[in-house]
C-alpha cells in the first residue's frame, strides 16, 4: 500500500491544534492509504509541544519535530519535508484555512499521475479589500517579471510525489520562496479548487510587514529584473540629464546666465543621487541575498523530535 505523509508546520497554534488534528484525522482513516502526519512546532511559545506530544503519545502514526527556535515557516516546511519517507506527502496549515476534507482530491489526482498537486482557493473569505488587492498586484507582477509562473490564490497546501520531493530537497537555498520552488521544480503540475475559509481561532502571523517581505523574496529569489529596472532607470536619467546639460549650455552661450540656474542644479543634483540611490538599493537587496547564501548556515536546527527520522 502506498505510504502518505502529512505535514503539518505550527508557530503557536495551541488554539486551533485539537480541532485541526480531529479533522485531519477523520479524513486519513477514510483514505485507502497508509497516512502518517508530522508535525514541525517552529520554536512556539505556547502550548502547542505539549499538544503535538500529547496527541504523538497515544498514537504512532504521528511524528513530531520540535525547531530550536522560530525560524520561519519556510524552514519549518522544510524541516518536515526532509523528514518523509512515504510515497507523496502534503503540506497543510494547522490553522485549519487548508481544509483537511481535501486531501482526497489532491491524492485522487496524484494517482492520475500529477507530481504536484496544489489547492487553489476561489475566494478569500475574512481578508479585506487591500489584502486582496496587494496580493493580486503581487501575482500579475511577479508572473510578468520572473520566468517561472506563480499558480495565483495558492498557498503552501499541496500533494508532493516521491520524485518532486526528492527534487525540492535538493534545493537547499536560504532564501525559500517556496511557492517559487516547488512551480521551478517542474514535473507534471495540477490545481484542485476549494472555498479558503477564515481562519479558526489563533491569530495569522502575516503582517503586511512580513509579506512584502516575502514579495521581495519571491521578486529577488526568481527574477533578476530589479537589477535590470536599476540600470534601465540610470540610462534614462543619465539620458535626461545630458539633454538637459545641452540645454542649460546652450541657454548660457546664447542668453548668458546671470547667477540663477539654482533650481535647475538643485534638480539635476536631486534626481541623480535618488537614482543612484534606488540603483545602489537593488544591488544591495542581490548582494545581501549573496552573503546570506554565501555562509552556507544550516536551514534549521533540531531540538527534539519523537517518531521522526531524518531521510538519508
Ligand atoms: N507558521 C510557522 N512558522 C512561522 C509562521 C507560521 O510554522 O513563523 C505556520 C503556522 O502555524 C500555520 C502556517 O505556518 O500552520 C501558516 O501560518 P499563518 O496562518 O500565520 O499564515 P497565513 O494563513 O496567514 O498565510
Ligand atoms: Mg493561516
Amino acid at each position: 500500500m502506498s505510504r502518505l505523509t502529512v505535514v503539518v508546520p505550527a508557530y503557536n497554534e495551541a488554539a486551533v491544534l485539537p480541532s485541526f488534528h480531529a479533522r485531519l484525522s477523520r479524513v486519513l482513516d477514510e483514505l485507502l492509504l497508509s497516512c502518517d502526519v508530522l508535525y514541525v512546532d517552529d520554536g512556539s511559545t505556547d502550548a502547542t509541544w505539549q499538544l503535538i506530544n500529547t496527541l504523538a503519545a497515544g498514537d504512532a502514526r504521528i511524528g513530531a519535530i520540535k525547531l530550536s527556535r522560530n525560524f520561519g515557516k519556510e524552514a519549518a516546511l522544510t524541516a518536515g519535508l526532509d523528514h518523509v519517507d512515504a510515497d507523496a506527502a502534503i503540506v497543510i496549515d494547522a490553522d485549519l484555512q487548508d481544509p483537511p476534507e481535501l486531501i482526497p482530491s489532491l491524492v485522487e489526482r496524484w494517482r492520475e499521475g500529477f507530481d504536484v498537486v496544489y489547492a487553489t482557493r476561489n475566494t478569500r473569505q475574512g481578508e479585506t479589500g487591500l489584502k486582496r488587492f496587494t496580493s493580486a498586484l503581487f501575482y500579475r507582477s511577479m508572473e510578468r517579471v520572473s520566468d517561472i509562473q506563480v499558480p495565483r490564490d495558492t498557498g503552501d497546501f499541496r500533494l508532493l510525489s516521491r520524485r518532486a520531493l526528492d527534487a525540492l530537497r535538493q534545493l537547499r537555498e536560504r532564501q525559500r520562496f517556496m511557492k517559487g520552488l516547488f512551480t521551478w521544480i517542474g514535473y507534471r503540475q495540477t490545481a484542485v479548487h476549494y472555498l479558503r475559509e477564515p481562519r479558526q481561532g489563533g491569530a495569522t502571523k502575516w503582517n503586511y510587514w512580513r509579506l512584502l517581505q516575502l514579495a521581495i523574496e519571491g521578486f529577488t529569489s526568481f527574477s533578476t529584473a530589479p537589477l535590470r529596472l536599476a540600470t534601465w532607470t540610470g540610462v534614462l536619467a543619465s539620458l535626461l540629464a545630458f539633454l538637459f546639460g545641452l540645454w542649460v549650455f546652450g541657454k548660457a552661450l546664447l542668453f548668458g546666465d546671470p547667477v540663477r540656474g539654482y533650481p535647475s542644479l538643485m534638480v539635476v543634483i536631486l534626481f541623480m543621487g535618488g537614482v543612484q540611490l534606488l540603483a545602489l538599493g537593488v544591488i544591495g537587496e542581490y548582494l545581501g541575498r549573496n552573503y546570506a547564501e554565501s555562509k552556507q548556515r544550516p536551514l534549521y536546527f533540531i531540538e527534539e523530535r519523537h517518531n521522526a527520522h531524518p531521510k538519508p
